[in-house]
């Protein structure tokens, strides 16, 4: 018998009208109880949801029928990226209706000053335009509320209605018009700052180009979608285009703009083998490349990836604020009921006068604007960090990484450039130059470590050819091990060589001397004695001393350098870049254990690597950045933020930029709370009107959101990040 197969599956859909907490309630609220469903996300400023369904029992078409009785409409997203949510439809007709509302309350407004003579001492004139105002918000906003107040949830909607209702029940209908007219441009203005938001992301995605010139076998050439090209494929880009997928150049030579990737828009040679990346522009020379990735693989769609991924964690703030618009509401709301019943009752005031206070007081019981706005701010950091080539992988790191103790720096590849080269190579014990290169290069042949890498390209310059080797055993943060013609063979750092006491005064001279902060240096020796010294240039990255000066200008009081090379080297590296403390000779375990003993006394710590031998020590530190390499996707992987360029002044950027993202969110929420609280108050004695409450609650959304997006262009003034300040 056959049996269903029990499945996960993930569905992420676009919903149109999800952009306010409410709408989640709402659909977790009809989500609730369903078989099949395991888990439900969303993404606000995406307005989509992720949910993840036991396939066996349900299919997307059953779940975008739950989300349809809620009012709200789904559609999957696309694999590629995903689409703007498209509401454009709608944000254009509510932007007309709501010009119609707004003019026809000034008509009515205006008609109120034409002398009362002409019309017979009647206001009908004008409380006509005001009930064509109001008519028109009720045809856009009924339908909502109507759904809102079936499922007993008071959404701004339903309050609204309820406010403006009650105007015109008191005949105040100037005020019911405003209300409907302000609280409907309202609506309009948070749709337009968070699509604003929102086309941020996406012109990140428009970089990469949606067709690829395919070249044939017989040299013809077809556009193609680069969805359909296949990995190994030819794809022609001639110069003034975009390369359309990643791979590597097989013809021609060129130079690439990589600003879209890296942030940095210096031209970067392309010749033969190269790697270019898709949305990268090719500047000068018509290539053909070979197709490494599919489309969806690119580094480039991973970067949106991770963006879209980051702003669907809530960061901190987001946090607060959500907890907070739990209680706020409702007790607004318990407030203006106090406030319309408890007066006339026991104090026997005018039904009218508190009822109005209380509709004042109902208007201002919406935190939409109030919960958008830190939302609207994090994605405008997030999105503007990564056109710097900074990806950032949750709002939570975006705001938390300016307020690290310490930084902690890893040496190589890190605070040095970490592509050394062979300098010098120095037999010991009457071996010969040759037999010392082949024995180094055939250890090494099968390490990753760049040191390795290094002595294998030297051996192959000066015509060596590695004999193989057996039992290769990598030695994490010492060296390797392995077996060269039946004997055994061990390279790598001082502490290494004298562990295994291999370390006679001959080597143990010859290393300390050639310590200094341009070169590390590794011996080799057999079973039995050293058979030489190898000295590999290796500086730091001209950046480093302006960068370590700038995190500590920035008050970051520790700046440590962790490294697992000899201590010499260490100490002039770290003098030559002006790091004052570091340790040396560090396994990677140990690079952890110094990682959690800062954490032990209480400091936030940030640890800086180059992601592939580092990533323990990343994984350990509260925030952990990655040297991206140019963008090879290992190191996006392991850590929390990568630094797409190697541009070590990134970091102090990075915290300045941290600071004014919390500085904007905190302002924000203080800004919103003291109009809240001003109106309420305000409110309750009488001195505040429903227009002015709402037209302060508009204004100060506006702010808000206006503040949040100037993120987007945070540093733009001063673009050069060394010269940033935090
Ligand atoms: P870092 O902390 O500088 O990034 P690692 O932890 O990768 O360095 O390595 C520490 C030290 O171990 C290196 O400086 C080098 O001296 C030695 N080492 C590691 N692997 C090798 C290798 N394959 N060949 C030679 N030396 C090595
Ligand atoms: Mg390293």
């Amino acid at each position: 018998m056959k049996q269903a197969q029990s499945e996960s599956q993930t569905i992420d859909l676009l919903v149109a009208g999800l952009d306010c907490p409410d709408e989640i309630k709402e659909l977790t609220r009809a989500f609730k109880g369903k078989t099949g469903i395991l888990n439900l996300s969303f993404n606000l400023m995406r307005g989509a949801m992720t949910v993840s369904f036991d396939s066996s029992i349900t299919d997307s078409e059953h779940i975008i029928s739950i989300v349809q009785t809620t009012g709200m409409e789904a559609t999957p997203a696309s694999d590629r990226g995903t689409p703007l949510n498209n509401q454009d439809g709608g944000e254009r007709k509510a932007f007309k209706l709501t010009i119609v509302a707004g003019i026809a309350t000034a008509v009515g407004l205006a008609l109120t000053w034409v002398p009362a003579t002409a019309f017979h001492h009647t206001t009908w004139p004008s409380a006509i335009a005001y009930s064509g105002a109001i008519s028109v918000a009720w045809w856009l906003i009924a339908p909502k509320a109507w759904t809102a107040a079936r499922h007993m949830r008071l959404d701004m909607n339903v309050l609204m209605t309820i406010a403006v209702a009650g105007a015109i029940g008191l005949g105040e209908w100037f005020e019911g018009a405003t209300v409907a007219f302000l609280f409907m441009l309202s609506n309009w203005l948070e749709s337009w700052s968070v699509g604003r938001a929102r086309r941020a992301i996406q012109s990140l995605m428009e970089l990469s180009p949606l067709t690829a010139r395919l070249q044939h076998a017989d040299g013809t050439e077809t556009d193609i979608d680069t969805d359909a090209v296949e990995v190994g494929s030819r794809v022609v880009v001639k110069p003034g285009e975009k390369f359309p997928l990643d791979g590597h150049v097989v013809e021609g030579s060129t130079s690439a703009n990589q600003a879209p990737i890296t942030g940095e828009s210096v031209p970067v040679s392309k010749a033969i083998g190269d790697e270019v990346f898709a949305g990268t522009i090719n500047q000068k020379g018509a290539v053909v490349v070979e197709v490494s990735k599919p489309a969806s693989d690119t580094v480039l769609a991973g970067v949106i990836r991770l963006v879209e991924q980051a702003q669907g964690r809530s960061s901190p703030s987001e946090r607060f604020i959500d907890r907070f618009a739990l209680y706020y509401t409702p007790a607004v709301i318990v407030g203006a009921i106090l406030v319309c019943v408890l007066p006339p009752l026991v104090l026997g005031g005018d039904w009218g006068t508190w009822l109005y206070r209380s509709l004042v007081l109902l208007v201002i019981a919406c935190p939409c604007a109030l919960v958008i706005s830190t939302p609207v701010t994090i994605v405008s950091g997030l999105t503007s960090a990564a056109r710097r080539g900074v990806l950032i992988k949750g709002g939570e790191y975006l705001e938390t990484i300016g307020k690290a103790d310490v930084v902690a720096l890893d040496k190589t590849g890190t605070l040095t450039r970490g592509h050394p080269i062979v300098e010098k190579v120095i037999p010991i014990n009457s071996t010969s130059v040759s037999r010392l290169l082949e024995l180094a290069s055939a250890v090494e042949q099968r390490s990753e470590h760049w040191i390795a890498q290094a002595i294998v390209a030297y051996a192959q310059d000066q015509g060596v050819t590695p004999p193989p080797c057996d039992n290769y055993t990598a030695i994490s943060g010492k060296g390797a091990k392995a077996q060269v013609e039946g004997k055994t063979y061990l390279i790598g750092n001082h502490r290494f060589l004298e562990e295994e006491k291999k370390c006679t005064d001959e080597v143990h001279q010859a290393m300390l001397e050639h310590e200094d902060c341009h070169h590390t240096v590794v011996a080799l020796s057999s079973d039995d004695q050293p058979l030489g010294v190898f000295l590999l240039a290796d500086s730091p990255r001209e950046e480093a001393r302006e960068s370590v000066e700038a995190l500590q200008a920035c008050g970051v009081s520790t700046i440590v350098m962790l490294t697992g090379d000899n201590e010499g080297t260490a100490k002039a590296v770290a003098q030559a870049c002006g790091v004052t403390e570091y340790q040396a000779e560090l396994l990677p375990a140990d690079k952890v254990q110094a990682i959690e003993d800062y954490k032990a006394r209480g400091k936030r710590v940030v640890m800086v690597g180059d992601g592939i031998n580092d990533a323990p020590a990343l994984a350990a530190a509260h925030i952990g950045i990655a040297m991206g390499g140019g963008g090879t996707d290992a190191s996006l992987e392991t850590a929390d933020i990568g630094l797409m360029t190697d541009d070590l002044r990134k970091l102090p950027w990075l915290i300045g930029h941290s600071r004014r993202t919390r500085g904007i969110i905190t302002q924000n929420i203080t800004l919103s709370l003291a109009v809240k609280a001003l109106f309420a108050a305000l409110a309750v004695v009488g001195l505040a009107n429903l227009w002015m409450a709402i037209a302060a609650d508009t204004g100060a959304s506006l702010v808000v959101t206006f503040n949040g997006l100037r993120l987007l262009r945070s540093g733009d003034k001063n673009n050069s990040p060394g010269h940033q300040s935090c």
